[in-house]
């Protein structure tokens, strides 16, 4: 059995003795205790580290409120963002559509999977935007499009920057062809973001896959990832079984996209607040250049159809 195997093996074990000890979700959400590589760990330990395992160095998923948190704002707020009609569709399977929105919205306090929020990060005002996996895989429907759009439209209208931190499935199947929609709508705000020259840095989180990698989450100017994350389109045996060849064992990892062009630099949590800051300092002195050297074609163009006139 090789190395991979062993700790394989070890965490499944680990994880079979928690499930056994706490044998409902709820019971093992309230409990004191988590697992990563080492076996069991306490929650408290693992927040003090910003949820960031100290063996192993695992990048543990958090909520948007936690992560904002975390960032060190000197202050935040949450905004209220849209909220289409539910179930569009009346999907059910083995459970309805409005079942799971409902059991989400308990178990997260959030109305839709994205959140949006207006604060001052060292200095520098940004509206920042993140998705919480534990409301329906992060997946994205109507809610999360309009949420995300009208972030963008608020970074315009305030004129700051916008950073958005994205993780989940992809599009949501409950509202098919709506959800599919949001991959062009999210994409046009961008656009429009761009258009305005305000910077858009996005930080992947695990895991970023489906029609959220295909859309507005690979557009920022700068691609951050946390480490070990998992970024992909297509699942890695989808990709397996089309290409015919056996894949590295670090595919769709964010170190391999690294080395691949897709993520531009890897950056632990810890540090994140003051990669975000720099770089913010570097894009927003670029962009204010841009825009005085635009005035100043402007003004040009102006006096010359002055003295036309
Ligand atoms: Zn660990």
């Amino acid at each position: 059995m090789n190395w991979i195997n062993k700790i394989k093996k070890l965490g499944e074990s680990i994880k079979q003795n928690i499930n056994k000890k706490f044998p409902t979700r709820s019971e093992r959400e309230s409990s004191a205790w988590t697992s990563c590589c080492k076996g069991p760990l306490l929650k408290k330990e693992l927040e003090e580290n910003l949820f960031v395992c100290p063996h192993c160095n695992k990048h543990h998923r958090i909520s948007p409120k936690q992560r904002f948190d975390l960032l060190g704002f000197s202050n935040y707020e949450i905004l209220k963002t849209p909220i289409p009609k539910d179930d569009p569709l009346g999907w059910i399977d083995t459970k309805s559509y409005k079942d799971r929105l409902k059991d989400a919205r308990k178990k997260t306090n959030q109305d839709c999977a994205v959140v949006i929020a207006k604060g001052n990060l060292r200095g520098i005002d940004i509206t920042i935007g993140a998705t919480n996996f534990n409301f329906i895989g992060g997946s994205s429907g109507a809610a999360e499009t309009e949420a995300i759009v009208y972030g963008v439209q608020h970074a315009i209208d305030n004129k700051t920057p916008f950073v958005f931190f994205p993780c989940g499935g992809g599009q949501r199947m409950f509202e098919s062809p709506i959800a599919l929609a949001g991959m062009t709508k999210t994409t046009l705000a961008i656009n429009e973001l761009k258009k305005n020259n305000l910077p858009y840095l996005v930080c992947f989180t695990d895991p970023t896959a489906g029609g959220i990698t295909a859309s507005f989450a690979m557009l920022g100017d700068i691609q951050f990832s946390e480490p070990g994350a998992l970024i992909a389109f297509a699942g890695r045996r989808v990709v397996q079984a089309t290409v015919k060849e056996e894949l590295p064992p670090d595919f769709q990892t964010a170190e391999f996209l690294l080395k691949h062009g897709f993520v531009d630099r890897i950056v632990e949590r810890k540090n994140l607040a003051s990669e975000i800051k720099l770089l913010l300092s570097l894009l927003l002195k670029k962009n204010s250049e841009v825009n005085s050297e635009n005035n100043e074609q402007t003004s040009d163009i102006n006096i010359q159809t002055r003295e036309a006139s």
